[in-house]
């Protein structure tokens, strides 16, 4: 069957397709995680509207299953390119473009309107980027249906304490208190009470409000590590994105 599609998505990656064309994977509430075809793309008049973190309304063609989507057209939505200026914002939303692709699942309409905040957050400069991955982070969990309850220990139901520190079970993929945790006494996966608090007081925010709540630097770091380290146990392994920035090493 061939026919034409419309429909709104972003870019998450783009990668060369033979000696003339390219491959956009894209990110879709209505279509999903798919790839299309540019063909001429790295010369031709779409080579400027494909690149990733490019939103907007995307004209494609479907010859399905046998070719699967070319891109024919696109309006895109202009952005500040902050992102590009800045390389730690830079490093975080290709880090975002590859959780989104290597997990493949999800509700593509909750994981379309995730993502699509989390890039417009960090492509304003009045907005702290460590942030907006922690949100990221925490959100893509809760849409992927892994989220961990921060208010009693998921293996054995009682309530944590205000001033609690948590551990973390791998099995369960999931913080636990301390008697039902896996991982040792290792400080790495300890949330302290104040983590706990924010991520607490950020869950029911709009993400913009949410990367506003102020968190201080030292804090900040710490719970980027944290959330990497979550998020590796879930993927399996670290991402490649955040290989070279050495800040979040995990
Ligand atoms: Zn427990």
């Amino acid at each position: 069957m061939e026919k034409n599609l419309t429909c709104q998505a972003i870019v998450l990656a783009n990668k060369k397709w033979g000696d003339l064309h390219r491959l956009v994977t894209l990110l879709s509430p209505t279509l999903g995680l798919f790839d299309a075809v540019v063909y001429g793309g790295r010369k031709g008049k779409l080579a400027g509207g494909i690149e990733p973190f490019s939103r907007g309304t995307f004209y494609l063609y479907s010859n399905r299953p046998k070719k699967g989507y070319t891109l024919k057209d696109v309006d895109l939505i202009a952005g500040d390119g902050t992102i590009k200026g800045e390389i730690e914002r830079l490093y975080i939303a290709h880090a975002l473009c590859e959780i989104v692709i290597r997990m493949h699942g999800g509700d593509y309409g909750e994981l379309f309107h995730l993502t699509t905040a989390a890039i417009s957050l960090l492509d304003d400069p009045a907005i702290e980027a460590k942030r907006v991955l922690i949100l990221f982070i925490t959100r893509f969990i809760k849409i992927m249906g892994l989220e961990g309850d921060l208010n009693q220990c998921p293996q054995c139901g009682r309530e944590y304490q205000g001033e609690e520190s948590l551990s973390f079970n791998r099995t369960l993929n999931s913080p636990c208190c301390h008697s039902c945790g896996d991982v040792g006494g290792e400080v790495a996966w300890t949330l302290g009470p104040g983590a706990r608090r924010y991520l607490l007081y950020i869950h029911p925010l709009e993400e913009r409000e949410a990367v506003l709540v102020p968190l201080s630097e030292t804090a900040t770091i710490r719970l980027v590590r944290y959330m990497l380290r979550y998020l590796t146990t879930i993927l399996g392994s670290p991402l490649k994105s955040l290989n070279t920035a050495l800040l979040w090493e995990v």
